[in-house]
């Protein structure tokens, strides 16, 4: 009995220890999608869905967790930590902050177009909207390697078209992300293989560009 109670108390204790480390290793954590894991076929299968946010985004933001320990950015927000950070910090809090951007901007319900001051915006920049799909699909086309290509907006509220290799976010360029399409290969591989042009032109049916207006 005495064996019993011992155990249980060990047991306890055990369970407190680990939760309380973990706190300390959670700063930042996997955001939650706002849709189920398959809610995005055929644009993006379920399989894609599990391992680009369950593992490739899991793995940044452990990786970030454990490398802000005891540096400046230990108490830092993730802004902060992305404009202000090199290395390998900067490419982890980099891929945090642009897949928390890239995988709360769909939804199964999107598609269609822009409305308001953003719309109008595009369509004074790129002349209209379908013109301006094309650039965007292009600049992914043509970036070479893995990346990000960006819609970004200034202090004035110009939109521009902006290319970041590997973990890059227009942030450092003192811009505003307000749309992202992942162009590393592990976003499209398993669904569109060495079709990277196909994956972006099917993309535009899962934007929420509802999401994307209060961004702007
Ligand atoms: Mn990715």
């Amino acid at each position: 009995m005495l064996t019993l109670i011992f155990g249980l108390v060990l047991l306890i204790s055990n369970t407190d220890s680990q939760t309380n480390n973990n706190d300390n290793n959670m700063k930042f954590e996997l955001i939650k999608l706002p849709y189920a894991t398959d809610a995005l076929e055929p644009v993006i299968s379920k399989q894609t869905i599990e391992l680009h946010y369950g593992k490739h985004l899991q793995g940044y933001v452990n990786n970030l967790n454990n490398l802000i320990q005891g540096t400046e950015f230990e108490n830092a927000d993730l802004e902060t930590t992305v404009k202000k950070s090199e290395g390998t910090v900067f490419n982890n809090a980099g891929q945090v902050l642009n897949h928390n951007l890239y995988f709360t901007q769909f939804s199964p319900d999107g598609g269609g177009q822009p409305s308001g001051k953003l719309a109008a915006t595009i369509d004074a920049e790129w002349g209209s909207f379908e013109n301006f799909k094309k650039e965007f699909e292009s600049a992914g086309v043509s970036l070479f390697g893995a990346g990000w290509v960006w819609l970004a907006e200034d202090e004035s509220g110009k939109l521009s078209i902006v290319k970041e290799a590997n973990g890059g976010n227009p942030l450092t360029k003192g811009l505003k992300p307000v749309l992202g399409f992942d162009v590393w290969e592990h976003a499209y591989y398993l669904d569109y293989q060495n079709r990277r042009a196909d994956h972006l032109k099917e993309l535009w049916k899962i934007i929420d560009w509802k999401v994307v207006e209060q961004r702007y």
